[in-house]
């Protein structure tokens, strides 16, 4: 942080940073490129990237094959609009990800984020009963600990208190946040919440195996039957979020698959592109595009992002899946997961630790205080690696590319910084 360039200086008081109280955080730190699992400083440091970057940047930075295929694609065409015409990366992938997902989970609407996608997925579900002429279903229940995006639609579904969004209650549209049916008692409060007001729910929105942002709780498959069979019985509909467990995280391409459970609506983004640019998709089954197909124009959904579709990112998108038809991300996901495991498992005994657990390429330590995250990331930065706490954890979501090595120097870096808490 010795030479600070020139931008940073001129331009700190004119950006609005994201998640943060500027006034008392320390300055961001200055990216100047980046490459497999390393961010490389404008002071010349290497760091290792613990996050990749929301969990996006799956198959690492600056991938040679993610990056030809958007370069040839901006020759081609950088982009269109959406409405009215056609392009092939759109179209190759939408039929590529309706191949990869299970059941027919075919009707892909995209849109730039993963708010958005979800904003969308929760108006599919609320004129699919419209276009059905049932009246009344204008509510949905999601789950305590979840978190589905910043935007007023998708903050009404995160977690009330845990979220980042408590300030809003009185703003937002009141909804049944309720806990997980992760037992009897549970299931029989969700099966109950059903039976009395299932009348007036559109979907259950959840995200699968495991509540990314809202507090890396991991979730059992049987609770996704459960929620499968609820939502069978009582007719509403049923949302997975896999923003973040999409894309090989949990150690299946995608967590639905994996679980063997099929909802009506599924939404993607984070990964999607190989952490290359913004895209995102709603995708629906034949049975909710249906609600939708009908000679009057009325029942079309009215939606249509300006940069929808955005020809570079689908392009990103596509080569994103080439690099997952290798194969070679699912050893990858194994062998970080046994890492993680090893590496964090002496975590257990440090100060304020309640809980360290690990799924697929996600480990998490849990403290029983709010962490700051500003301190802690710049001290992991001396170390040599970039980690950013939340809330009351501090995790690693790397890209799959990371070698054990630097795999080490990750879990070797947050056991230092805890022997010194
Ligand atoms: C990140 C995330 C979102 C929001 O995506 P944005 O692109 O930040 O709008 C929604 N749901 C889940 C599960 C996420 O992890």
């Amino acid at each position: 942080m010795s030479d600070t360039p020139d931008w940073l200086t001129l331009g700190a008081s004119h950006v609005w940073r994201p998640y943060c109280q500027m006034k008392t955080a320390p300055p961001p730190l200055p990216v100047a490129a980046a490459r497999g699992a390393r961010l490389i400083l404008e002071d010349g440091r290497e760091l290792i990237d613990g996050i990749a970057s929301w969990w996006t940047a799956c198959h690492g930075y600056n991938h040679p094959h993610i990056r030809g295929a958007v370069e040839a694609q901006l020759a081609r065409v950088p982009h269109v609009m959406f409405g009215g015409l056609a392009h092939e990366p759109a179209y190759r992938l939408a039929r590529r990800l309706a191949e990869l997902l299970p059941g027919d989970l075919g009707r892909v609407f995209f849109a730039e984020s993963g708010s958005v996608s979800v904003e969308i997925a929760m108006k599919m579900a609320l004129q699919f009963w419209i276009n059905r002429g049932v009246a009344g279903r204008t509510r949905f229940v999601s789950f305590l600990g979840g978190y589905h995006g910043d935007t007023l639609a998708t903050m009404s579904v995160c977690d009330p208190d845990e979220g980042m969004h408590a300030l809003f209650k009185g703003v937002l549209a009141p909804q049944h946040v309720v806990p997980l049916p992760t037992g009897p008692e549970t299931e029989a409060g969700l099966e109950r919440l059903l039976a009395e007001r299932g009348d007036e729910i559109a979907a259950i929105v959840v995200e699968p195996r495991v509540q990314g942002a809202g507090g890396m709780r991991f979730l059992d498959d049987a609770v996704l039957r459960r929620l499968r069979r609820l939502a069978v019985a009582h007719d509403v509909l049923l949302i997975f979020d896999e923003i973040f467990v999409g894309f090989g995280r949990t150690g299946d391409l995608f967590a639905c698959q994996g679980a063997d459970v099929t909802p009506d609506i599924i939404t993607l983004s984070k990964a999607l592109t190989g952490g290359t640019l913004p895209l995102s998709a709603a995708i629906a089954s034949e049975r909710i595009f249906e609600a939708f197909w009908s000679d009057d124009p009325g029942a079309a959904l009215m939606h249509g992002p300006t940069y929808m579709a955005n020809p570079l990112a689908c392009a990103a998108a596509n080569a994103s899946l080439d690099l997952f038809e290798t194969g070679a991300w699912k050893a990858d996901v194994a062998r970080i997961a046994a890492a993680l495991g090893e590496g964090l498992a002496p975590c257990r005994d440090g100060r304020g630790v309640v809980d360290v657990r690990v799924r697929g390429a996600i480990g998490v330590i849990e403290f029983d205080h709010a962490l700051d995250a500003g301190a802690l990331s710049r001290r992991f930065a001396e170390l040599g690696v970039w980690i950013r706490p939340m809330g009351r954890l501090i995790y690693l979501t790397p890209p799959f590319v990371i070698s054990d090595a630097e795999l080490e120097r990750l879990t070797q870096a947050i056991r230092q910084v805890l022997s010194g808490l």
